[in-house]
């Protein structure tokens, strides 16, 4: 095919931004190409070769191709340069430059879209000392043939700068239309690209086969499924308003999404955009294979940097060292991980796409065996708003971002944002000003390398009025290594057989302390709570005041008295604080 169709093709549609246009343009395009070149022309369409999890990237400097410009038409390199600093754009300054060329020469022969591409590829697979130079060749060999658009349009493809504005929708907006005269039949295509992540395949099969064909794409093993995306709400009111009374609750973790292929003992490893990723973690592809139980699997897992010594989980940040090229093997022992699993697509060459989420959850149980380092991700049925609230606050004790809360009965919708997975984040936006000082009540046992100490303690604030104590939090983050030891050193001797009758709290600990030990903490902001005892029916009927992402400060107060902490006056007036500020911003 003669890439001049393809050039004027390109050239209309960056003429356009409307939508019903570009389709046209690309119908159009679509109409004339022939079968082996379609895959070829709809990489090229989104400015790549391969799709994307096959990582074929072309990665030309735009000093190289100044000088492959200058090389092909003998004009000098301080020109060109020139030449692009006027209009901002290489591709074109390229078409001016050769115009002033053709003038002059013969072109030697036609370029067709199939030359272009398999040099663009060979290109792209070009490494060690001598490529800069065969690739300025290969690229002046192209553009000594060209014509002046088509010299543009091979230079913006090669620097990534092509820019044409479809959508993979439109592309598939196009392919129903040319291929099976019905635009409807889009949804069709779509479910083949999220199964597939190609689009180029996608695009193949219905050339050749039409839409019969492109309906039985399915999973297939090494081959990236499009990941499934969370909706966002913003309270527990929310979750329960869109998910109803029974659901799932998943602790939201905050690592990287990883995609496991895997398969006896070999195992490839998909990012969240596709990327294949296996490099970054050799630790994954060497211990997952014996955790799995089944003789092929595709799996979901989020792995999450840990702290070694207590097994807590560590922010993103930490995980991103392991991105790089060299000394991976330091960085795996420096940094090191758990993978927890939250989802299965594939098992024993069936997909498990359609499966509902209940199955799906009993599969992936069932089928990854857990040790010190593969994890199913924590989950819980909820029925309302006070049991994601207390999921809530166990997951962010543990160090979590969030909940991901989840449909039951639904499948795995790959590829798309729906309502079926819902995200409840935390959010820090009203960083209560003031830390609060309380009283230690009760303790939670702490798990994994957490044994031996107090993982997470119950909080309350002081009731003058009655003299009690009640529970306003639980707080389990901004503990070091040395304060878990001293805290579980000065606890221990308090512990009491049964709660204390001046404790109020609703939640039950595994362990009660003499209300005692008084410990300063900070937090996000003062909500609303079904649970907590603090303020109960004072601000509102039914309703206690809590504590929402509570942090430990690092100081032990033993020079407080437990009457001397915080009170619930105090929080009440924290409260209504933090109310009048968010009044006050909203006025201004
Ligand atoms: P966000 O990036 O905020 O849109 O949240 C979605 C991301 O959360 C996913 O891509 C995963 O990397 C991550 N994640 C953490 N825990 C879970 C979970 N239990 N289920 C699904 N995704 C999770």
């Amino acid at each position: 095919m003669d890439f001049a169709i393809l050039a004027d093709a390109f050239n209309k549609m960056e003429s356009t931004r409307k939508r019903l246009e570009l389709t046209q343009y690309l119908v159009e395009l679509f109409e004339k190409t022939p079968q082996e070149v379609i895959a070829r022309i709809v990489y090229l369409l989104q400015g790549k070769l391969r799709p994307d999890f096959e990582g074929v990237e072309l990665g030309v400097a735009e000093k190289l191709a100044i000088r492959a410009i200058s090389k092909s038409s003998g004009i000098p390199i301080k020109k060109i340069e020139e030449e692009y600093r006027i209009g901002g754009d290489l591709g074109h300054a390229a078409s001016v430059i050769l115009e002033q060329k053709t003038q002059t020469t013969f072109l030697v022969e036609d370029i067709t879209v199939e030359r272009v591409y398999e040099t663009l590829f060979k290109i792209a697979k070009l490494e060690g000392a001598r490529s800069q130079d065969m690739k300025m060749k290969y690229i002046s060999s192209l553009l000594n043939d060209a014509n002046p658009l088509e010299a543009s349009f091979i230079l913006k493809i090669l620097l990534g700068t092509l820019r044409l504005g479809v959508a993979e929708n439109t592309v598939m907006d196009a392919l129903a239309i040319a291929f099976s005269g019905n635009k409807e039949n889009r949804k069709v295509l779509e479910h083949a690209y999220n199964v597939s992540s190609d689009l180029g395949k996608v695009a193949e099969t219905i050339s050749e086969k039409g839409i019969e064909g492109v309906e039985k794409f399915e999973v297939i093993l090494f081959n990236p499924v499009r990941p499934m995306l969370a909706d966002r709400v913003k309270s527990q009111e929310e979750s329960v308003e869109r998910l109803g009374n029974n659901f799932a609750a998943e602790y939201k973790l905050d690592g990287e999404r990883v995609q496991l292929h895997v398969e006896g003992d070999k195992v490839v490893l998909y990012s969240r955009s596709l990327e294949n990723i296996s490099s970054y973690y050799p630790d994954i592809i060497e211990k997952i294979p014996k955790s799995i139980q089944a003789d092929n699997a595709i799996l979901e897992a989020e792995a999450v940097a840990i702290n070694e010594n207590t097994g807590e989980f560590l922010p993103f940040q930490e995980l991103m060292h392991r991105r790089r090229k060299y000394k991976i093997e330091k960085a795996v022992t420096q940094y090191p991980i758990t993978v927890n699993f939250f989802d299965i697509l594939f098992c024993n060459d069936k997909s498990c796409l359609d499966l509902s989420y209940k199955e799906r959850r009993e599969k992936l149980e069932k089928i990854v065996k857990e040790d010190e380092y593969a994890k199913h991700i924590p989950m819980a049925i909820v029925n309302n708003e006070n049991d994601v609230e207390e999921f809530l606050e166990n997951s962010i004790n543990a160090g979590s971002e969030g909940l991901m809360l989840k449909m039951l009965d639904k499948p795995y919708q790959a590829g798309s944002r729906g309502s079926y997975w819902l995200k409840l984040k935390r959010e820090y936006q009203n960083e209560l000003g003031d830390s609060l000082d309380l009283v230690v009540i009760g303790g939670f046992f702490g798990k994994g390398r957490r044994t031996g100490s107090y993982g997470t303690l119950l909080l309350a604030t002081y009731d003058e009025d009655v003299d009690m104590f009640t529970s306003i939090c639980k707080v389990g983050t901004g503990f070091s290594d040395e304060d878990l030891d001293q805290l579980y050193q000065i606890l221990q001797p308090k512990v009491t057989i049964k709660k204390n009758p001046r404790i109020e709290s609703e939640m039950e600990a595994d362990v009660w302390f003499e209300p005692e030990l008084v410990i300063e903490v900070v937090a996000s902001e003062i909500t609303l709570s079904p649970i907590h005892k603090a303020a109960r029916d004072q601000v509102r009927k039914d309703a206690g005041l809590a504590l929402r992402f509570p942090k430990f400060t690092g100081k032990i107060r033993t020079e407080k008295m437990a009457e001397d902490a915080s009170t619930n006056e105090e929080v009440i007036s924290l409260y209504k604080g933090q109310k009048k500020v968010a009044h006050d911003k909203s006025l201004i």
